[in-house]
């Protein structure tokens, strides 16, 4: 089995809701996520995938959903407070775990047509989640 990783870093802030600890407080992290392809066979190059195709699908869609913005979760009450301030928020149906985030991201990235085996998400330099599908 072949595998291949692209790491994407992004900047994103939440809190989680119904928690009792530091993280229910609004907080941000430099995140990065690493997105891993699997392929039994290479391409007529020698590929998994061309890490640039990766980059392509993946770096503008987290740009766009999560960097620089609030992750919060749709009953957390400062939703309609920050999007009335104009706050790039984004709105999640579940709490905005690193669980939650790295499959959102290995969804995408499953979506986009890739052979997409893990995406791990480093929330700080010693704690990560990953999420490898069903
Ligand atoms: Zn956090």
């Amino acid at each position: 089995m072949h595998k291949i990783s692209r790491q994407i870093q992004f900047c994103y802030g939440h809190r989680l809701l119904n928690y009792e600890g530091k993280c229910k407080n609004l907080h941000g992290h430099n995140g990065v996520a690493v997105v891993t392809l699997e392929s039994r066979s290479l391409d007529d190059l020698g590929m998994v995938a061309d890490f640039s195709d990766v980059k392509k699908a993946v770096l503008p869609w987290i740009d766009e959903e999560f960097d620089h913005r609030m992750l919060l979760h749709k009953d957390d009450p400062l939703v309609p407070l920050l999007k009335a301030q104009g706050d790039p928020v984004k709105v999640l149906d579940v709490n905005p775990t690193a669980e939650n985030i790295a499959r959102l991201i290995f969804d995408h990235v499953k979506s986009a047509g890739f052979p997409v085996s893990d995406v791990v998400l480093w929330e700080t330099p010693n704690c990560s989640a990953s999420y490898s599908g069903e």
